[in-house]
């Protein structure tokens, strides 16, 4: 099928980032919620910083091959023209998240951790949306957070939609995407450099497409943050039980309150379909 489901929970206010002692104080609601293990489940993380030196290295290893070799100078122009670097940086594992030094993370331009929940029924832990994947597959999946300085754009249109409007009322284009950030589909930056106006997604009202019914909805700032939390559910997509109408998975009500009571702030959860 190749069809995979996340599950975005963002901020009302899209520019608004948390703490560290927020961060924390997240983690350790969903370990007391039941959303997350007390111990043995590490989360992995990777930033920018990561990223750049992953790829200047890369370069330079493939720069000292074509010197070399006639094939890998070609294999290289041909990586070239695809969209995305092929290969990203590993991720590093953190101790202790609850109790440790987050501040490579909050100070990162972007940042990712990801704790990956393999076999949620073997651990024990509650799901974190409002319908269940097959139990049959042992489902997984990930929860992630991210945090950067500039804005994350995730488009969920397919091009036919009203996606985000990245273009300053100066005519400057937001917008950027070099190779050496993190895997997000686009970086917006948060203040226009020519002008100095702030840019809010919150105004405008963005496309996103339901792939249970087919249908498009608009949601204001669509999926586009500076922090957000994720639940990729991969191709283990949850579904309704016996005479439930089809329709996407929400964030568990429980789970959003958490969220929200120790973040302090108000959140939406959005789909996306990839
Ligand atoms: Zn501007």
């Amino acid at each position: 099928m190749g069809v995979s489901y996340s599950r975005y929970i963002i901020p009302r206010d899209n520019g608004w980032r948390p703490s560290e002692d927020q961060l924390k104080a997240l983690v350790q609601a969903w370990q007391e919620a039941g959303y997350m293990p007390k111990d043995g489940l590490l989360p992995r993380f990777k930033t920018d910083a990561h990223e750049q030196e992953y790829q200047i290295k890369k370069r330079d290893r493939e720069a000292e091959l074509a010197a070399k070799n006639p094939i890998a100078r070609w294999l290289a122009k041909r990586a070239e023209r695809g969209k995305r670097p092929q290969f990203r940086a590993q991720l590093v594992p953190i101790e202790g998240f609850v109790c440790g030094d987050l501040e490579p993370i909050i100070s990162s331009t972007g940042a990712i951790v990801i704790w990956s929940v393999n076999d949620y029924l073997k651990l024990g832990t509650k799901y974190p949306l409002d319908m269940l994947p097959d139990p049959a597959w042992r489902p997984s999946y990930e929860i992630s957070i991210s945090l950067s300085d500039d804005y994350q754009y995730v488009d969920a249109t397919d091009g036919t939609g009203n996606g985000l409007n990245t273009i300053c009322k100066c005519g400057a284009e937001l917008s950027y995407h070099p190779e050496e950030i993190l895997d997000a589909e686009t970086r917006v930056r948060r203040v226009c450099a020519k002008c100095a106006t702030a840019f809010r997604p919150q105004d405008q009202l963005v496309d996103l497409f339901d792939g249970f019914t087919g249908a498009t909805y608009a949601v204001p700032g669509g999926i586009c943050f500076r922090f957000a939390i994720c639940i990729d559910c991969g191709r283990e997509i949850p579904h309704e039980s016996n005479g439930e109408a089809p329709r996407e998975a929400k964030a568990a009500k429980l789970f959003l309150e958490t969220c929200r009571n120790a973040l302090s702030t108000d959140l939406y959860d959005v789909g996306y379909w990839s």
